[in-house]
């Protein structure tokens, strides 16, 4: 452990190890993948004869590898990607599989010693200590979020309170009355959470509270300011997904600028979602994970579908490990409306801060006489203006969004209540009706 003036490092040695031996390391890990592949059925059918002994791929010719899709994973599901005996497993979880049957990702004793460790240092480099309580608003289930913040803050030795997702009643007592320093939650929740305290009364800004570790959804750096100001922290973005590992793939250092990735264990590239081309460092693209430093588990070219592009030199905080910029959408969650392609982040980071709105909204599209029609309803704040004021907070939006985005969007003002909010993990925000009657 190191403590600069730029924040905490939990594991120097790899964290700020000079580059040119974290590639040495990668490389060897990468060897050592590719020995443990040779065991997954999967991989034995997709890489036939590239696998015997003499003629193992290297780090070097990754990008002649093909990838794996989330559509490989169901095919081999639930256990055709294991690299291990079954006995060898101490844990199972699997992603909230929205469509169809979910992934199942398998831990050994080692893979739990190695989560335990990214999170270490996830949260370590946020500023949380052993005498930190911290309030784990995430899912315990097999959702990877609960587990994995709290191996991480258990690791790190501070005191955990697994009062998993929802319950906004409990999660204020657990905040006013335990004394909870650190919230960790998806930022849907914690918006909603941050605005229910208002209402009743008793804000958030009063607690100790004050780090939040936030992620498992895309969110805008707007979504960061109102979050932070609503409940009077300082917020961290954390990214990961059950493939991988789950929570503890990237994260934040103090700097807040980019995601360091743990990149001695997920190698990354960033591809040409189309083409399927490696990109240029710094461009925009799909990011695409090698889970090097995984036993039970381990995926060769995993196509996250989630669009980042890497920060360009290195961090001020003394690490080395590479940083992605944050999220901007899974590509799939692209919309495209008259024509137009954008994604709802885009709309999020325009319509957040207007005053008298709390922060929650949902995007409707629809058809109407044959055309696409998009409805933006933001939620009023309780006690905020009347019709007219909502109608001018309405058309100011509206012409915001159109000078930004280039098509004309319908915004309402609601009422406080009127949007039904994810209480319990990701929001859905992004309802597409067209096509329905
Ligand atoms: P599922 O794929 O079923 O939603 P996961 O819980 O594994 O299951 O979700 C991982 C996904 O969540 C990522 O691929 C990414 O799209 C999203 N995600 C996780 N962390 C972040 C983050 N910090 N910012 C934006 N999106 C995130
Ligand atoms: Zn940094």
């Amino acid at each position: 452990m190191t403590t600069t003036n730029l924040g905490t490092i939990w594991a120097p040695s790899i964290e700020c190890a000079p580059v040119q031996d974290l590639r040495q390391r990668q490389a060897a890990s990468f060897q050592s993948m590719m020995v443990r592949v040779r065991s997954v059925p999967f991989y034995r059918g997709r890489l036939e004869g590239r696998l015997t002994e003499s003629s193992l791929p290297k780090l070097a010719d990754l990008d002649q590898l093909p990838f794996t899709t989330k559509e490989d994973l169901r095919e081999g599901y639930p256990f055709g990607f294991l690299a291990c005996d079954r006995e060898e497993l101490v844990e199972l979880h699997a992603s909230s599989g929205t469509t169809g049957k979910p992934v199942v990702v398998a831990y050994t004793a080692e893979d739990i010693q190695t989560w335990k460790a990214v999170m270490a240092r996830t949260m370590y480099a946020t500023g949380v200590t052993r005498s930190d309580v911290v309030q784990n608003g995430y899912g315990y289930s097999l959702f990877t979020g609960g587990l994995g913040f709290h191996y991480g803050a258990a690791e790190i030795g501070a005191n955990v309170v697994p009062v998993s997702a929802g319950r906004t009643d409990l999660q204020m007592l657990i905040a006013e009355d335990l004394g909870a320093t650190i919230l960790c939650c998806t930022p849907s929740f914690a918006l909603y959470l941050a605005g229910e305290a208002e209402n009743a009364g008793r804000p958030l800004q009063n607690t100790r509270l004050r780090i939040g570790l936030f992620g498992a959804e895309p969110w805008s750096e707007e979504m960061r300011a109102t979050i932070e100001s609503k409940i009077g922290l300082i917020a961290f973005d954390v990214y990961g997904l059950s493939e991988m590992i789950g929570p503890g793939v990237a994260f934040e250092c103090a700097v807040r600028d980019g995601m360091h990735i743990n990149e001695d264990i997920f190698f990354p590239e960033i591809i040409d979602p189309d083409s399927g081309c490696v990109l240029p460092e710094g461009s925009t693209g799909e990011l695409v994970l090698t889970s090097i430093g995984r036993q039970a588990f381990p995926l060769l070219r995993y196509r996250t579908r989630d669009l980042t592009s890497f920060v360009p030199g290195l961090c001020e905080c003394g690490r080395t490990l590479r940083r992605m910029r944050r999220i901007i959408a899974r590509s799939d969650d692209m919309l495209i409306v008259a024509g137009v392609n954008f994604y709802p982040s885009q709309v999020e980071s325009l319509i957040l801060g207007v005053a008298g709105t709390t922060g929650h909204y949902q995007i409707w599209l629809s058809t109407r006489d044959l055309r696409d029609h998009i409805e933006v309803k933001i939620e009023a704040e309780p006690g905020s203006g009347g019709v007219l004021d909502r109608e001018q907070i309405a058309a100011v939006v509206a012409g915001r969004l159109r000078d930004n985005i280039g098509i004309r969007m319908a915004v309402s003002i609601v009422d406080p209540g009127a949007l039904d909010k994810s209480v319990m993990g990701k929001a859905k925000r992004v309802f597409d009706i067209r096509g329905e009657k």
